[in-house]
């Protein structure tokens, strides 16, 4: 199969040379329906709607990149527990068969028109249009970060980035003293828990190996709370409690100075006063936002550059043939993985009521999990809503860190998401959580 998808990718491409050195600028693309990124989301709706309609002239995906990452993997690359080689695979493999993939990015889109236009000058002309762009990491935000990660003996780091999570591991293991510090960022964040998993994953490797004791662990968060969703907020206090993590809430890391290993931090409270925080380990999640091809249309975003989507159909709010699906929507879940399979089921029913002429009768209800891993052996895994109010799908209480949640979390989970999600066949856990709730206890709230 992919032999013959190299042969096409050829013609194409000799065919476009051809039409170039003839005069002919540009080619034209037309498609049903066109994703627009290959990523967690984009994937999964091109595969839906390419089993459905099993003609690749159908469906188009326009996706820049040669490999697909499976990110929420970058956790545990950095806790030294999976390998950075388990995180990817060839973009080629991923992207469905029965579509054709127009290796290109975006540069605009031309709404009115039903079209986008790619960096190659090439157009595509759809019927539905559904936007799958992700989040833009905004690294050059914090000054001195590009500088520290790129320097090998600094002891910045980061999981959030395909490149800077390879590092992240060995500046662990050679902190043996100083302070340890975990930061996160204002503004919304893709898996809002994981600044928090590598730091539970950090301190217990400190403690297996002898050095806790002259490690102080400090976790600087920009929000108000340690989490969204009291429950676990709740769990999570108690574990930082038990585990002697330094928590302050409300500070904003606004810049590194790289040779001195120091931070600085702003207070987001009523004084943003600053002040500077010595460090043995930096470890960094980065400021992000919507991409800046969408925020250059403003008649696609909401007024902070998210693709403007109603929260539960998720078609857009002024184009009737767009949609949008994960991280790059205005929707205001919490921006994971796991929403995107909730998501994808409500997109795919929907579009293809309106194909039917149909109203849209499916609603997402804002599910989204986090596999909060607390250690090398344990995981709270928080499941919520829009509300969020716990939404759990095992019958037990998810409050609790279990052996179970982790293993689903480190093996479980990536083979969901390369067999069955990447494949357009999972649609989250909604399907067992009717019958496990039914056999679900009602626990007290956790201890703290
Ligand atoms: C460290 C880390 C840990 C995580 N842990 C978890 C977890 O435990 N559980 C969980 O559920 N989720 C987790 N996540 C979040 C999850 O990975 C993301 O929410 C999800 O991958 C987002 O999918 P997406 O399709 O919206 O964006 P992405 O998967 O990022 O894909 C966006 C795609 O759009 C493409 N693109 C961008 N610009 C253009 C353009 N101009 N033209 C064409 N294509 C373009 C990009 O190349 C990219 O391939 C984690 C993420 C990280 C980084």
């Amino acid at each position: 199969m992919c032999h013959i998808r190299y042969f096409h990718q050829s013609i194409v491409s000799f065919t476009r040379n051809l039409l170039i050195k003839n005069g002919c600028r540009s080619i034209h693309h037309s498609c049903k329906v066109l994703v627009v990124g290959g990523g967690t989301g984009g994937c999964s709706m091109a595969a839906k709607f390419a089993n459905k309609f099993k003609d690749p002239n159908k469906v188009i995906i326009v996706e820049p990149n040669e490999i697909h990452y499976y990110q929420p993997l970058f956790t545990l690359i950095g806790g030294g527990i999976r390998s950075f080689e388990d995180s990817k695979r060839p973009m080629k493999d991923v992207l469905p068969q029965q579509a054709k993939w127009l290796q290109e990015s975006v540069m605009s889109f031309e709404p009115e028109q039903n079209q986008i236009t790619m960096s190659n000058g090439d157009t595509v002309q759809y019927d539905v249009l559904i936007i799958a762009m992700g989040l833009q990491l905004h690294w050059e935000k914090v000054p001195g970060l590009k500088e520290g990660l790129r320097d090998h003996t600094s002891q910045v780091c980061s999981i959030y980035g395909p490149e800077t999570v390879v590092n992240v591991f060995s500046k662990i293991s050679r902190t043996k003293d100083g302070t340890a510090v975990f930061t996160f960022p204002s503004g919304p964040v893709k898996c809002p828990g994981a600044p928090q998993k590598i730091l539970y994953l950090a301190e217990e490797y400190f403690r297996k190996h002898n050095v806790r004791d002259n490690i102080k662990v400090v976790y600087n968060t920009a929000l108000p709370v340690i989490f969204g969703v009291k429950k676990y907020a709740d769990a999570l206090w108690g574990v930082c409690k038990r585990r002697d993590i330094t928590v302050n809430l409300q500070t904003n890391l606004v810049e590194i100075n790289v040779a001195a290993r120091e931070a600085v931090f702003q207070k987001l409270d009523k004084s943003n006063e600053t002040f500077v925080q010595k460090y043995s380990l930096l470890h960094v999640c980065p400021p992000m936002g919507p991409p800046d091809v969408l925020k250059r249309h403003s008649s696609l975003t909401n007024d902070v550059g998210f693709l403007s989507v109603d929260p539960k159909t998720l078609r857009h709010t002024k184009y009737s043939n767009i949609y949008g699906i994960g991280d790059c929507t205005s929707t205001p879940n919490s921006k994971t993985m796991a929403a995107i399979a909730a998501q994808s089921k409500v997109l795919y029913k929907n579009i293809n009521d309106d194909l039917a002429g149909k109203p849209m009768t499916m609603a997402y209800n804002g599910y989204s999990s986090c596999p909060l891993v607390t250690g090398y052996s344990k995981c709270i895994l928080a499941e919520f809503d829009y509300n969020l109010q716990p939404l759990e799908t095992f019958p037990v209480n998810q409050g609790r860190e279990y052996f179970f949640t982790f293993l689903l979390k480190a093996y479980g989970f990536p083979l969901l998401y390369w067999h069955l999600m990447l494949r357009g066949h999972w649609d989250g856990p909604e399907f067992f959580r009717k019958y496990t709730n039914m056999i679900k206890k009602k626990e007290p709230s956790v201890k703290v």
